[in-house]
């Protein structure tokens, strides 16, 4: 990589693979670059499309894009998620909601600390409330009011995030996408420099090649490039997430409701069960491990907590794990390509997004000219990125549920080290921003703000504990009960301006 990149050749047309081809076509063009891109997708080969919740960085890119929402959910029938609805995790008949703005974003401690969450631990009170997005979550309301001009206003200052289908999202963004050469073909192999073992061009199946600077692999759980290519080693987390094949399927809405704005993820035997929404149906599906269930039995206890057939649409079985090394010489693995965790907290797409911000923002400007050692220190960062990920989707498993062979096992012998160690450091300080190191130039990640409600939600969190620490600072504790109180009361009129998310949808 001694030269700047004029071919940029991305390999595959799902989500990833489009979002790469907007996002790093925006920035070329914003840095005058002169950077020719392709898309290699094969029309043999489908996209992933089970129904999937973004987060509110995805939408912040679409912003970024000049993509309009109203089009962007017209046209992929997406809707608006404001968060995840865990039911049955720390025990059966208990729920807990996750709603994913930041109230901290109104108003920091001094220290950066998460005060208000603390001080409603100490007060007995869910850490949910502080949300807005609690209140619309449970109401179906849309992040919207309509004045008297017919505008829409939003209710409040958060970013949202969207359930969507991503094959029709691949189909949307491939629409958007400018100055983008679409090849449709199979790659089943590439040439590669005898000398420096780069890639040079892909070669097809039907004897075809292209040839390119820089190749993207986002050729989904087929790692065509970076696996078979490059034979990237494979960092894998069985031991610690050992849910590991999916049952999609589809559902009709229930007439007699509004559309859910949340992700519903049902803890079942030896998994969970997911409801997401988009307009006209909802993509739901099993996540299980097929060492406590077999296929057939997956499909018995959907239809049994259900209480009518399904349809399966697929039986997917999932690597869960991330490559070792995402950048391997001029290539560059993104979205599945580049690793899958069970889809509980939609870290898949909110991951691809960031590694794309990371790209374009350290490794395109002033030039996009990337050295190995730039690539080892993205290999670094993407691969502690993914490592959290991991560690906060275990903690989910920290249950008090003991009552299946699967619950039993996971509690006893899959909590990760580093979970483990984040649930005895928050036994002795409540967690808070200091205990997140920014690893990705402040981009997104999961931090306090996202602990918070889902160790609320399990009863990890210690009454106790936030009262020490919100009693040796009354100042502090005075504060957050008078912004918390005024946040509540903004919060209820807000939502009671909102209009339906329905009505909203209907509405574009
Ligand atoms: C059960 C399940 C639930 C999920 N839920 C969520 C969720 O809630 N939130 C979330 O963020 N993510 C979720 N995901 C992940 C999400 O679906 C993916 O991150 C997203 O769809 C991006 O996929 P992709 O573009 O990497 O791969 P894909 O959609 O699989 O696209 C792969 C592309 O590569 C092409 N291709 C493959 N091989 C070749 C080849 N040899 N030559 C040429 N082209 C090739 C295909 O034609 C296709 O265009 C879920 C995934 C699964 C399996």
């Amino acid at each position: 990589m001694n030269a700047p990149i004029r071919h940029l050749v991305i390999v595959g047309g799902g989500t990833a693979g489009w979002l790469a081809a907007m996002m790093l076509g925006r920035t070329a063009r914003d840095c005058e670059h002169d950077l020719a891109i392709s898309i290699v997708e094969s029309s043999k080969i489908p996209t992933i499309g089970v129904g999937e919740g973004t987060t509110a960085v995805f939408k912040a890119v679409l912003d970024h894009l000049g993509v309009a929402e109203a089009e962007f959910l017209r046209q992929t029938r997406g809707t608006i998620k404001y968060g995840i609805r865990h039911r049955d995790w720390r025990r059966e008949g208990v729920t807990y909601d996750g709603p994913i703005d930041d109230p901290h974003m109104l108003v920091k401690g001094a220290d950066g600390s998460d005060f208000l969450n603390v001080f409603s631990v100490a007060a007995g009170r869910p850490v949910s409330r502080l949300h807005l997005f609690d209140i619309l979550m449970k109401r179906d309301l849309s992040p919207y009011r309509r004045e008297d001009d017919g505008r829409m206003v939003p209710v409040g200052p958060f970013q949202y995030a969207f359930h969507i289908d991503n094959a029709a999202v691949g189909r949307f963004l491939r629409g958007q996408a400018q100055g983008v050469r679409v090849v449709d073909a199979t790659v089943d192999g590439v040439v590669r420099n005898a000398e420096t073992g780069y890639i040079e061009a892909l070669r097809f199946d039907d004897g075809g090649t292209l040839a390119g600077d820089f190749f993207i692999d986002c050729t989904g759980f087929r790692r065509q490039l970076i696996g078979k290519e490059m034979n990237g080693a494979w960092v894998s987390y069985a031991d610690e997430l050992p849910v590991n094949r999916a049952m999609p399927f589809w559902l009709e809405h229930d007439p007699g409701r509004d559309i859910q704005t949340y992700t519903l993820a049902w803890a079942r035997d030896a998994g969970w069960m997911w409801q997401i929404p988009t307009q006209d149906r909802l993509g739901c599906g099993y996540v299980y491990s097929d060492a406590f269930l077999s296929v057939d039995e997956a499909r018995a206890e959907i239809e049994r907590a259900l209480g009518h057939a399904i349809e399966p649409r697929a039986d997917i079985k999932m690597s869960v794990g991330r490559v070792a090394r995402p950048w391997v010489k001029n290539c560059l693995a993104l979205g599945l390509s580049a690793g899958f965790l069970e889809p509980l907290e939609a870290t898949s797409i909110h991951g691809t997004v960031v590694q794309l911000l990371l790209l374009a923002e350290n490794y395109m400007k002033p030039r996009f000219m990337p050295d190995e050692a730039g690539a080892e220190a993205y290999n670094r960062r993407v691969g502690r990125q993914i490592d959290d990920f991991r560690t906060f989707i275990n903690v989910h498993y920290a249950t008090e549920r003991t009552d299946t062979p699967f619950w039993r096992h996971v509690r006893t012998s899959c909590i990760h080290a580093e979970a483990r160690e984040r649930l005895a450091a928050w036994r002795d300080h409540m967690p808070r921003a200091s205990d997140f190191e920014d690893i990705l130039s402040g981009f997104p990640h999961v931090e306090a703000q996202l602990y918070y409600p889902v160790l609320d939600g399990l009863g990890l969190l210690d009454r106790g504990l936030a009262k020490k620490e919100m009693a040796a600072l009354p100042a502090l504790r005075k504060r957050a009960r008078e912004i918390a109180d005024a946040m509540g009361g903004e919060f209820g009129k807000a939502a009671a301006s909102a209009l339906g998310h329905r009505a909203y949808l209907s509405s574009l």
